[in-house]
C-alpha cells in the first residue's frame, strides 16, 4: 500500500507536458515545445572545464553536507555584490537544486497543519512540497489586472493563527512579471506583523528586461531579512539546470534544521557540480548578457505575435523565459465536435492539430491562461506562432 502523503500530490504537470511533447517526437512526430522550463543554451564553457578539472583533481569524495567552504563564500559574496546582501557561511545552504531548497524549507518549518500562503499563479512544485510535508496550502489568486502580484488585502483576509508562511516567486514562473519594491515592502510589513517566513524565490532573478533591477525582498531591512528564506540557484541564469545546485540564505535555526534534514536524506549537491557552480558565480558573466539579448529579442516576437491572434492577449513579460497569455477569447469555440472549454482542452487541441506543446494555466492554479516558454529558437517561435494561428484560425 502506497502512503496517504504520495496520494497527495499529482506528478509535475510540467514535466508531464514535456514528456508527452517528447513521446510524440519520437514517434516522428514534428512537435514544437514551448513547455520547457530550461533555458535552451548550454552551460558556458568555462563552467564545465572546472568541472573537468574537479574531476581530474579527485574532487570525487563526500563534501561538508551543507556545501564546500568555497562555494558558500562564492554564494555569500554574490549576495553581497548583487543583493547587498551580508550573510555567514552558517546562513547558507547548498542543496540538489532550488527545487530541493525549497522541499527542505518546508520539511524544516513546517508541522502538521501548518498553513503556507501561496500566490497563483504558482510555480507547480509549492503547494505539491506543502502538502508532501503535511502542511497546508492557502492559494490566494492574482489578478492578471494587477500584474498577477499578491494582493495585500487578499493577503490579510487569508492569514490565520496557522499561517506560518507566504512564498514569492519574482521573477515569475508562469507569468514572466516581477513586484516592485513598493509591492515587496508592503508585503514584507505584513509578514512581519504576523511572524510569517517569507519564502523568496529569485532564480530569474538573472533575467530581467527593460533595464529592471531585481531586488530581493531580504534586502529591505535587517528585520525582514531575518523573516527571509532566500532561494536562488544556477539553473536558470547559467544554464545548469542538470547539474542540480541551489542554495538558501536565511536565519541560522532553519539554515541549521535544514542542514541536518539534508543529512540523513542526500547529504551533500554532487562534488563536481558544485566546484563548476563556484566557477559559475566567481568566473566572467557576460554569458548572461548574451543570453539576455537573445531572450529578449523572442519575447518581444513571441508576445507581439501572440497579440496578433484573434482572441488572445498578452501582457509583455518582464523576466523569466515565459509568456502567460490570456485564452479566455476562445474558450466555447469548436472545431467540429470538439470545443475549447478550458486551458486544458485548448493545450490538448494545440498539441495534436498545431503540433505546438503550451502548458495549461491550470497546472499553475490559473484559468484562463496558458504558458508559452520563449526557451527555443526564433524559427520555433516564428513556426509555432504560424502553427498556433491556423489551429485557432479553424475554430468557429
Ligand atoms: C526552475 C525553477 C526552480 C528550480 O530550479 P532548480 O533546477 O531546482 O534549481 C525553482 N523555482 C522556480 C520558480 C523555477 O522555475
Amino acid at each position: 500500500m502506497i502512503a496517504e502523503r504520495a496520494k497527495r500530490v499529482k506528478p509535475s504537470p510540467t514535466l508531464q507536458m514535456n514528456a508527452k511533447a517528447k513521446e510524440l517526437k519520437a514517434k516522428g512526430v514534428d512537435v514544437l515545445s514551448f513547455s520547457v522550463g530550461e533555458p535552451d543554451f548550454d552551460t558556458p564553457e568555462h563552467i564545465k572545464e572546472a568541472a573537468i578539472r574537479a574531476l581530474k583533481d579527485g574532487k570525487t569524495k563526500y563534501t561538508p553536507v551543507d556545501g564546500i567552504p568555497e562555494l558558500k563564500e562564492a554564494i555569500a559574496a554574490k549576495l553581497k555584490r548583487d543583493n547587498g546582501l551580508d550573510y555567514t557561511g552558517d546562513e547558507i545552504i547548498v542543496s540538489c537544486g532550488a527545487k530541493h531548497s525549497l522541499y527542505n524549507i518546508a520539511q524544516a518549518i513546517l508541522s502538521p497543519g501548518d498553513e503556507v500562503i501561496i500566490p497563483s499563479p504558482y510555480w507547480v512544485s509549492y503547494p505539491a512540497q506543502v502538502l508532501l510535508n503535511d502542511g497546508e496550502p492557502v492559494i490566494v489568486e492574482t489578478t492578471e489586472e494587477e500584474g498577477f502580484v499578491l494582493n495585500p488585502e487578499s493577503l490579510k483576509e487569508r492569514i490565520t493563527p496557522k499561517t506560518k508562511a507566504v512564498i514569492l516567486n519574482y521573477p515569475s514562473n508562469p507569468t514572466g512579471l516581477t513586484y516592485t519594491v513598493d509591492a515587496l515592502t508592503t508585503i514584507a510589513e505584513i509578514a512581519l506583523r504576523h511572524n510569517l517566513y517569507i519564502i523568496s524565490d529569485e532564480i530569474y532573478e538573472k533575467l530581467l528586461y527593460d533595464g529592471l533591477k531585481h531586488t530581493s525582498i531580504a534586502s529591505l531591512s535587517k528585520e525582514v531579512k531575518e523573516r527571509t528564506l532566500l532561494v536562488n540557484g544556477l539553473s536558470k541564469a547559467y544554464s545548469m539546470t542538470g547539474w542540480r545546485i541551489g542554495y538558501t540564505a536565511g536565519p541560522k535555526d532553519v539554515i541549521k534544521a535544514m542542514t541536518k534534514i539534508q543529512s540523513q536524506s542526500t547529504s551533500n549537491p554532487t562534488s563536481i557540480a558544485q566546484w563548476a557552480a563556484v566557477e559559475a558565480l566567481n568566473g566572467p558573466q557576460d554569458f548572461l548578457q548574451e543570453m539576455l539579448t537573445e531572450f529578449d529579442a523572442r519575447r518581444r516576437i513571441l508576445v507581439d505575435g501572440l497579440n496578433a491572434l484573434d482572441g488572445i492577449s498578452c501582457r509583455m513579460p518582464t523576466g523569466a523565459f515565459y509568456a502567460f497569455p490570456n485564452v479566455k477569447g476562445v474558450f466555447g469555440k469548436k472545431a467540429g465536435e470538439r470545443e475549447i472549454k478550458d486551458s486544458s482542452s485548448l493545450t490538448m487541441y494545440l498539441l495534436e492539430e498545431a503540433k505546438v506543446a503550451a502548458v495549461p494555466g491550470i497546472a499553475f492554479g490559473a484559468e484562463g491562461y496558458i504558458r508559452i516558454s520563449y526557451a527555443t529558437s526564433r524559427e520555433n517561435i516564428k513556426e509555432g506562432l504560424k502553427r498556433i494561428g491556423e489551429a485557432l484560425a479553424r475554430l468557429r
